[in-house]
């Protein structure tokens, strides 16, 4: 499978470190696993940044919901809104 991110091109780094990349983090997990494929909502991690994104302590960038913030945020500058909750069905950007 070829790997890309709309977040970044660069696939050898951690994005949140610069670290040698050891896994791919998947923005939008379990049955959206495949959305996040299909939209590039993906990011190279280092072993340490990735654990800290899934173990929900980190209340700075290395946390679940900023993450996807961030992945929202990229994606309706490329596609829109509509087409987030139309796939994602939740506004992780919380506006009023
Ligand atoms: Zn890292
Ligand atoms: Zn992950």
């Amino acid at each position: 499978m070829e790997i890309k991110s709309i977040l970044t091109d660069n696939f050898r780094v951690c994005y949140f470190c610069g670290r040698p990349k050891q896994h791919t983090h998947h923005i939008m997990n379990a049955a959206n696993k495949k959305k996040s494929e299909k939209y590039g909502l993906m990011l190279p991690v280092c072993f340490i940044c990735h654990s800290k994104i899934h173990d929900g302590t980190s209340d700075d960038e290395l946390n679940m919901l900023v993450v996807r913030q961030l992945g929202q945020q990229k994606f309706e500058e490329i596609y829109s809104r509509e087409l987030w909750m139309q796939e994602f069905g939740k506004n992780y950007l919380m506006e009023d």
